[in-house]
């Protein structure tokens, strides 16, 4: 990957990425790959020009349509999440967004598929991905509570928008062996973020904390 301090905000960026991530490590993030990965993505491209000096505050930010582009610790805690059983060959995305997420899983996994409803938001975000060189992404302008049976099964999958009950489409598209799914699920305001782990046809379900994401809604946006 090129080096892109130099399109963005300079040499501030590195002391301000670096704050950011002490304070993930602060908070209970321990994975090296995911730190990592973290202080490698300029997350300041994935926002509008008027927001990127924001871009390594540990916040939420918006992107338009609605939609946020989620806080750096549930970023880097849902990839954790999905990792901490090792490597990963293929994972898929529920809502890409901006595409940050999207980078983050596509510096540290073989293969990233990812969805996104917003046809705006999904263009934006494959130029982004263009411009990083990240070539192992494939995106698709889709509703994502169907995932994406044809690449099925997925290692892991991530839903970066709140169902108020788990999609049972993705539950079957999750790998027999092992397949984490990783996903907030509740009411508009909060909701618990839940790993469900398959193996063969028992799927076990842990709560991990609560959360706040956007809905998971039906159909698309052209
Ligand atoms: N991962 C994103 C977070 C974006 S917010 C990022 O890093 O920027 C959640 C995204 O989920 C929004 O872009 C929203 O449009 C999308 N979304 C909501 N419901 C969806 C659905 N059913 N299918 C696909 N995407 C969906």
């Amino acid at each position: 990957m090129r080096d892109l301090e130099i399109d963005g905000i300079g040499m501030t960026s590195r002391r301000t990425r670096e704050r950011l991530i002490q304070r993930l490590m602060d908070q209970g993030i321990q994975s090296g790959k995911v730190l990592d990965a973290i202080r490698t993505i300029p997350r300041h491209l994935f926002l509008d020009e008027a927001l990127a000096h924001r871009a390594y505050e540990d916040t939420a930010l918006p992107i338009g349509h609605n939609q946020t582009l989620s806080q750096p610790y549930i970023v880097a805690k849902m990839t954790e999440v999905l990792l901490a059983r090792g490597e990963l060959n293929k994972v898929l995305e529920i809502g890409t967004g901006s595409g940050y997420q999207t980078a983050v899983l596509a510096s540290l996994v073989a293969r990233v598929c990812s969805v996104e409803r917003i046809r705006p938001l999904q263009e934006k975000a494959q130029q982004r991905l263009s411009r990083l060189s990240l070539n192992n992404v494939r995106l698709r302008h889709t509703d994502g509570g169907m995932g994406w049976p044809e690449e099925s099964p997925f290692d892991g999958i991530i839903v970066t928008a709140a169902p108020g009950e788990i999609p049972a489409a993705l539950l079957s598209q999750l790998s027999p062996e092992g397949g984490r799914l990783v996903i907030p699920v509740g009411g508009h305001n909060f909701q618990d973020l839940v790993l469900v782990t398959r193996n063969g046809d028992e799927y076990q379900r842990k709560v991990l904390e609560a959360v706040r994401f956007v809905p998971l809604l039906a159909g698309v946006i052209r």
